[in-house]
This record gives structure tokens, sequence and C-alpha cells, in this order.
């Protein structure tokens, strides 16, 4: 049994200096309702440092021009801080080239980019695609939609009540008629790691494409697209302290090449007549218009903030805190937690107190100025498959500290002398 004390004062036992990397949130600075924020709503979108803010600002002051298109200095300013970003994107993820990165909006549109252009060119009547029922929806809808439009067969994957993949329900779905096989990387709600490497291999044995999503992988752990096995990725940058309206899909080099844009017009096109349109190579054939150049650049710097702490010291700081939380959850009555603890899971607590309702617990929470989300958090099978009409969660990442989940345990406390 790990010891259950609060470490006092400063935060001990990692490599972060979490004390003083605090200082570079200002939102964390914010009282809420007479108390100092405690901000526990990381999975839905993280605060942003300052040298973040600081770079999109200097975008917009310095050089707030197009990318791509002149060769004044603005522009070429602005464009070699757009592709400098994508280099930084490449070798944060160990992609084997930047040009394997294509900007996107967010997860979603990394997802639907896939379905879109891949899936519309080679799925087809009689063939399936494997998801499970621990997706957000945003790696689950897109293909249910994608086989509902080409008379594929959609097959979904059961979870355990331990929260983890069922794997003798999800090899006896896998056969040779998959052609795609979809799978989160991490759990948003129950924090599950799911095994990419292993599951990938499985599905390229039957000769399927295996797409994970990284949208709360990233964020939290190095993740070494090499090492991972899939064959497209998918993230959301403003989940990494980045500012929002940027993505990431990944994609390995010669499927990208073999896909047919997702959407058309400028910026995509290498020559273009009456007759004719000759589409530019990838990532630039994927990333139509103008994109949120801005925010492109301010995800390089969240990229240089993490990288100055190390992706393997914020993972372990947060393995702890989740230790910590888990084990304080558990010594209070009539708390379930969705999904059981394992070591080494991210610090994500999803949970129902037999007293009260989510949302009452979340206003509550709010009153004592702790952030969490309740509802069903974008994940609504996978709800339904353990039985639960939604959840309270919390959702931690490199900032937080063991007082402030102390803060977040007093706060139910209360909720149970409430409610229950
Ligand atoms: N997948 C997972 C695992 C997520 O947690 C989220 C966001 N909560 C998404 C996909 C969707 O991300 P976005 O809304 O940025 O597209």
């Amino acid at each position: 049994m790990m010891n259950s004390e609060s470490p006092a004062g400063a935060e001990v036992g990692t490599a972060l200096d979490v004390n003083r990397l605090r200082k570079d949130f200002p939102a964390l600075r914010r009282m809420v309702n007479g108390h100092p924020l405690v901000y526990f709503d990381n999975t839905a979108a993280t605060l942003k440092p300052q040298s973040v803010i600081d770079s999109i600002s200097r975008v917009y002051s310095d050089y707030p021009a197009n990318v791509h298109r002149g060769i004044h200095m603005l522009s070429e300013e602005a464009t070699n801080a757009y592709e400098e970003a994508r280099v930084k994107v490449a070798r944060f993820l160990n992609a084997r080239e930047p040009d394997e990165i294509v900007y996107t909006l967010n997860t979603t549109d990394s997802i639907n980019h896939i379905a879109g252009s891949w899936g519309e060119a080679n799925i087809g009547p009689g063939d399936e695609v494997l998801v499970t029922d621990m997706e957000h929806h945003a790696n689950f809808v897109p293909w249910q939609q994608l086989c509902m439009r080409k008379g594929a067969k959609f097959q979904v994957a059961h979870v355990l009540s331990s929260g983890q993949l069922d794997r003798e329900d999800f090899d006896s779905k896998l056969n040779e008629r998959t052609k795609l096989v979809a799978c989160a990387h991490v759990s948003n709600v129950s924090a599950v790691v799911n095994p990419i490497r292993e599951l990938a291999e499985q599905a390229h044995r039957v000769g399927a494409i295996f797409v994970a999503d990284c949208a709360q992988s990233v964020p939290h752990m190095p993740v070494d697209l090499q090492a991972l096995g899939a064959d497209f990725i998918a993230c959301s940058a403003y989940k990494f302290l980045a500012p929002f309206g940027v993505g990431i899909l990944w994609g390995r080099r010669e499927l990208l090449d073999s896909m047919p844009p997702y959407r058309t017009g400028g910026n995509m096109i290498a020559e273009v007549s009456r007759e004719h349109t000759r589409f530019n190579v990838a990532p630039h054939k994927f990333e139509a218009g103008t994109p949120s150049i801005a925010d492109v650049i301010g995800m390089g710097a969240a990229i240089d903030y993490l990288e100055q702490w190390g992706m393997q010291a914020i993972y372990e700081h947060e393995v702890e805190l989740s230790r910590y939380m888990h084990e304080r959850l558990a010594d209070m009555p009539g708390v379930r937690v969705i999904g059981d603890w394992f070591p080494g899971k991210p610090a994500i607590a999803s949970f129902h107190l037999d007293y009260a309702h989510p949302h009452d617990v979340a206003q509550f929470l709010n009153e004592e100025g702790v952030a969490v989300r309740s509802g069903l958090h974008c994940a609504e099978p996978l709800h339904c498959a353990l039985g639960l009409s939604s959840s309270t969660r919390a959702s931690l990442y490199l900032y937080n500290t063991h007082d402030e989940i102390d803060r977040m345990i007093a706060a139910i406390k209360t909720v149970e002398e409430i409610f229950a």
C-alpha cells in the first residue's frame, strides 16, 4: 500500500519544478468564486504558458502575413515559422520526416480527413471497420457514417468492467474483411492505455490499416510514432498547451501519397487549368485554403515548452498525481471511479457519486474554485456499456499538485455532507 499522505509544501518526488512552472501560466493566478483556481479539466483543454501566448502575439504584431504565397519579408518570416513548427512536431513525435505531418483543425478534423480521403477511396460494400466502445465520438461517428455510406459493416469491440479493451471480443471481430481498425491510445474517460503496437500488428496481419487516436497520449507521455506502429495518428494541439484551432494528422508517407485530397481549392494545387488540376504533394495537398497560421506557430512554442521539461518527467509527475488522486478517491464511500486503477495510469479519474448527479457535483466544485467536467465526455457508447448515464471527470496536467487534489477531495466531502 502506498503512502497516501499529501507531500507537504513544495511538490516533491518528481523531476518537474512544478512550483516554478506554475508561474508560467497566467490563468493559474485567477480566483474563482473567491478561491484560487484548481484547473482539473485538462482532457478538454489545457491552460497556456506565457511563451505560447507571446508567440501568437508576436505573429500578429510583427509578421501577420499569409504563408507560402508571398516573397516579401513578412510572408517569408510567417512561412519559415509555420514550416519550422512542422519540423518541431516531426521531431517531437519522431516521425520519419516533417512532410508526414499534416496540419488540421483538431483530432476530429484529422480523423475526418482519413475517413473522407482514405476511407472513401478504399472502403466498399462487404468491407468492415473495427472500432471500440471506449472511443471518443470523434473516432466513432466518422467510421460509423463512412460504413453507412459505403455499405460496409461497422464493428465495435467491447470493453470489460475494468475499463480495459475486451481482447477476446476484439480478436473475434477482426478478420480478413476488416479494412481499417481505429482505436484510442488513451481513453479520455477511463485513462486506459491501449497496446497500440500489438493491436496494429494484429490489424496488419489481416491486411487492415490502423488509426490511433492520440488526443490523450501525445500531451501526457512520450509518443514515438515509429515505435507505436500505427498507420495514421490524430491529435489536437490545444490539449498540449498550444492555441485552439490546430490539430495534427500524421500518416505514413506512402499512404498520404496514395490518397486523394480531402478538400480542394487554393494552396493545395501544383497547377490549374480549365480542364485539369494537378495537386501539390503531401502534406500541402491536404492543407487547402489559408491555415490558422498563428496557432500553428504557437504550437511550435508549446512543443518548445514541453521539451524544456521533458515528456518523461511530465508523465512521471502525472502518474504520481494519478496514484494519489485515485487513492484519495478510493477512500471515499459512495464514490465509484470508472475503470480499475493500474500502474502508470494517466491522471484522469471519471467518477460517479452514489448520492449526487455529476452536474451538481461539477457545479458545487466550481463554487469551491475547482474546475472539473461532467456529462458523457463525448463517449456515450462507453458510458452505456458500463451502465452509467454520465460521470464527473477530473483530469490533471503538468502544473497540477497534490494540494489541489486535497482541495477537490475536501469539496467532494462537502458535497457528501449536503447530498448524502
Ligand atoms: N479523441 C479523444 C480521446 C479526445 O479526448 C478528444 C477531445 N476530448 C477528441 C478525440 C476530440 O478532440 P477535438 O474536439 O479536438 O477534435
